[in-house]
């Protein structure tokens, strides 16, 4: 019987691959293993390789058909085998006279709809634009987009109404990670005895730590100023309305350019609870500038943004009481390490999961727990941390025709939207509200406006929580492994398991790493882990599931000793 050759499976991110070519033609012998075709993904070009000696019956495929993974591509068995049954049905069949050099007709169903061919900028279409790029937002998503854009020769307008960096430098990642390091600081210092180290007193100055944080934010914002300029980016400063595709009006002037980018961001959802507009109610971005530690804080909300903050003021000796709606914190963490987090956490932030805030009277937070029963808490200071809403409002989408929901503006996988030459990038998408997601989605952009093929992949983007203890991860749970039909295979070890981790840490310091594989093709599906420095490893696990390694050639990559990061590759050894 004839054996069957398949589109390889290239792991979980990819669903199809292209025929680059065929390297033999029907009525060949081909001995096993023997290169069959290239083909290519969107990461890599590799040969499939005859699965058997033989004579190749049938070559089902064209070079440049777009082939589902685990479709039959050709048949190999003895001369005269019929191979009809393999065929695929579809219209466009090859016959199974024709040979590898004749114009063959490929099976339309089994092919992708192609995608609008990118729009490239050639001196034709952009001539009477005064700019190849308008990105609108200077955030991580579009000031990296300008710059590299800028890098590439392009003439790029950046605008911006408020300060080059956008949210993630000037009122979330960076001030947020500056003043948890402060913290640390705090707490190593007080923990130092343990540690042979004898110190005086030790404060925490508010003011100080302030003041750092601002110096950090303003030494990186010039830096983006002197990339802009170095790139020869023009930037102006004001707020941009979409006119209609490549028209984009900043006060009472417009501007043209072949693309148009939107990268405006996202803003805090504030709830219509009751007593929700008090000064004292404030959200991430006011929080960031108070003058006086409050005694007690009171979160709303423990995804990621609520439990840094809880970490942060915790550490310093505030009271904190964190209110969630659901039963876990961290929606999408690994349901056993958010447990381990949570403990580790407890004795400093007291949670109160499946609890809804019904209102806030003055200082006092009134909820109802799942239980039904009315509570409430006083707390000096009240943060609204329950999520953040796409930037869309005033700006002219809904009368340029833009397609857009509450979640977001929609686009492709290339980041288009539904208008021609206009991109949209980052927060404003609601597909990932990460710094780095929004730039990798600029890059995207950018290769499908200058014809390289590129797509934003959603399952390797790694995210951490800078709390102490940090948590990371990159790819899928456990849950999410099973939910998505994998055969799933998962192994922990402890940190403590590393030698640098118990010196540093000591022996309480709660830690651990958790992997999961896909059990039939032994592909690496996700990693998670819990425990100090975990922020900085878990890139590694990115580069690992992106390359779509499996957990047998991750285990011939050698780390560094004494590394924590060891203990990811010992726990690959448990699967
Ligand atoms: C407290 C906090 C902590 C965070 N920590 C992290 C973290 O540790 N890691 C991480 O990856 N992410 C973190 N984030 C999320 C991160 O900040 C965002 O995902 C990121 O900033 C999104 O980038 P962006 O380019 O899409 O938009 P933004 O950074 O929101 O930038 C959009 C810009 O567009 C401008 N704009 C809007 N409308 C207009 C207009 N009409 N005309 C001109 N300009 C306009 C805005 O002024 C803004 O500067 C955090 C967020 C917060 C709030």
């Amino acid at each position: 019987m004839a054996t069957e050759v398949l589109m390889p499976r290239q792991g979980q991110s990819v669903e199809s691959c292209i025929i680059v070519g065929w390297k033999v033609k029907e009525g060949d012998k081909v001995a096993e293993g023997q290169a069959l075709c290239e083909v290519e993904t969107d990461k890599a070009t590799f040969e499939v390789p005859a699965p058997v000696a033989g004579t190749v019956l049938g070559i089902f495929y064209e070079a440049g058909a777009d082939v589902p993974v685990l479709k039959v591509i050709a048949a190999i068995g003895a001369p005269g085998e019929d191979v009809s049954g393999l065929r695929p049905t579809t219209a466009g069949v090859r016959n199974q006279e024709s040979e590898i050099s004749k114009p063959v007709a490929v099976p339309v169903t089994e092919v992708k709809k192609p995608t609008p061919a990118p729009r490239l900028l050639t001196p034709e279409n952009s001539a009477s634009a005064e700019f190849d790029l308008i990105i609108i937002g200077a955030g991580p998503g579009g000031y990296v987009m300008a710059e590299r854009a800028g890098h590439h020769g392009k003439k790029v307008l950046l605008i911006e109404k408020q300060y080059l960096g956008g949210v993630c430098l000037n009122w979330g990642c960076i001030p947020t990670k500056t003043l948890l390091n402060s913290a640390k600081h705090y707490v190593h210092a007080k923990e130092a005895p343990e540690f042979g180290v004898t110190t005086g007193e030790v404060k925490f100055d508010l003011t100080k730590a302030m003041a750092w944080k601002n110096e950090v934010i303003e030494t990186l914002r010039a830096g983006i100023a002197f990339m802009m300029k170095k790139n020869k980016v023009t930037v102006v400063n004001g707020e941009a309305k979409l006119l209609g595709p490549r028209k984009v009006q900043v006060g009472d002037k417009v501007y043209e350019g072949t693309n148009v980018v939107i990268a405006t961001g996202s803003s805090p959802f504030v709830p219509p609870i009751p007593g929700a507009k008090q000064p004292h109610v404030m959200t991430s971005t006011e929080i960031l500038s108070i003058d006086t530690m409050p005694k007690t804080l009171t979160v709303i909300g423990g995804g990621v943004i609520g439990v840094e903050f809880a970490s942060f003021f915790s550490s310093l000796g505030v009271q904190v009481n964190v209110i969630e709606m659901l039963e876990e914190i961290i929606p999408f963490m690994d349901r056993e390490q958010a447990k381990e987090f949570r403990k580790a956490l407890k004795g400093k932030v007291e949670f109160n999961l499946g609890c809804k805030v019904t209102a806030i009277d003055g200082h006092t937070v009134k909820y109802t727990t799942k239980a039904g029963e009315e509570k409430s808490i006083q707390a000096d200071i009240v943060l609204m941390s329950v999520g953040r809403v796409p930037n869309l409002a005033g700006m002219g989408f809904e009368e340029a025709g833009l397609d857009f929901d509450r979640r977001g503006i929609k686009v492709d996988e290339q980041q288009r939207t539904n208008l021609p030459d206009v991109y949209a990038i980052g927060d404003v998408t609601g597909k990932s509200q990460l710094a780095h997601s929004a730039t990798r989605m600029g890059e995207v952009a950018l290769n499908t406006i200058c014809g390289q093929r590129d797509r934003f992949r959603m399952n390797a983007i790694p995210w951490a929580v800078y709390s102490m203890p940090e948590v990371a991860g990159c790819g899928y749970t456990e849950e999410q492994a099973q939910a998505a039909g994998h055969k799933v295979k998962t192994a922990s070890l402890p940190l403590t398991m590393s030698g640098r981790f118990l010196a540093e840490n000591g022996k309480r310091g709660p830690g651990s790493v958790k992997v999961i594989k896909d059990a039939d093709t032994d592909v690496l599906l996700g990693v998670h882990m819990v425990g100090a420095g975990c922020s900085e490893m878990i890139y590694g696990a990115a580069v690992m599931i992106e390359a779509e390694l499996r957990v047998k050639d991750i285990r011939e990559i050698v780390f560094p000793h004494p590394t924590i990061g060891e203990v990811i590759r010992d726990t690959m050894f448990q699967l």
